[in-house]
């Protein structure tokens, strides 16, 4: 399986001087093992990527891709409407959500897309776009990877992703507020992953004032790493706030404590 970084960032875009090496966009990270695309999040990495897809298959109209959303706030979702392949006619889009009939996916998706907010509706990309509902806990086989999904404490929920395929995970957690007490049930989850792609969005020194904001620390991430007996770490969802050089000098800390942590940044592609 090979996973490449196309939005690294939290909350909101950061682009600029202090962001190059990590990088500004939000949410968005590619998943292939040669047969299957996924792509976990449409923040606004997802620009990007649709972009080196038009250099494949999908600008013909002939490409296939599995989209899972974490959850539906505005850092990953708001990459969809900028998504070129999505405009091709032929190409077709899985689109995978938490099940919730008061606001499904595929209604927040389309009110995004509402007149008043951009000028295309969803209706109107010419894609093939279908949406699928998961529940918590769920397994499905997606064309050749599995997936599995565990609901995580975050405002409003949000889903962790855990894909499998030849006997290597990764786990996708993004979004994610660690409970006071040490939280098992995502340790078992992510038990014994290769990697575990983790919200690393605050110090631990910023979460002390951030407590119920939904989000977590490399150190909580460490905890789980030991706990699960996880073989890779990468710190994900940067605070927009912090500066390359804060990033730097947080994978310098978490390195001392769990060597194989990686801060992950946009254009990275690592082979699992
Ligand atoms: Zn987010
Ligand atoms: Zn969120």
């Amino acid at each position: 399986m090979k996973v490449k970084y196309y939005g690294t960032r939290g909350s909101l875009p950061v682009p600029g001087k202090d962001t190059i090496k990590y990088g500004g966009n939000t949410a968005c990270v590619r998943i292939n093992n040669g047969s299957t695309l996924i792509i976990m999040d449409a923040g606004t990495g997802l620009r990007k990527l649709g972009n080196e897809l038009m250099e494949t298959e999908f600008a013909q109209g002939k490409g296939v891709a599995h989209i899972f959303f974490s959850h539906a706030h505005w850092d990953h979702i708001s990459g969809f409407p900028f998504f070129a392949p999505a405009y091709i006619k032929g190409n077709r889009f899985f689109l995978y959500g938490c099940h919730n009939p008061d606001s499904p996916l595929r209604q927040i998706l389309s009110r995004q897309q509402n007149w008043i907010n951009f000028p295309v509706s969803l209706e109107e990309m010419a894609s093939h776009i279908e949406f699928i509902d998961l529940q918590a806990g769920q397994k499905i086989k997606c064309a050749t990877i599995n997936i599995s999904c565990f609901a995580l404490n975050h405002p409003a929920g949000a889903f962790s992703y855990a894909c499998s395929v030849s006997g290597k995970i990764v786990v996708y957690a993004s979004d994610y507020e660690h409970e006071a007490e040490f939280d098992l049930k995502l340790a078992d989850f992510a038990g014994e992953a290769d990697l575990l792609i983790y919200d690393a969005m605050f110090t631990p020194e910023e979460y002390q004032f951030k407590k119920g904001w939904g989000h977590s620390t490399y150190l909580e991430g460490i905890k789980i790493a030991n706990s699960a007996g996880i073989k890779q770490l990468h710190l994900f969802h940067y605070n927009p706030e912090h500066s390359d050089q804060h990033i730097d000098e947080i994978e310098r800390l978490a390195q001392k404590l769990f060597p194989q942590t990686f801060a992950s940044k946009e254009g990275w592609e690592i082979e699992i």
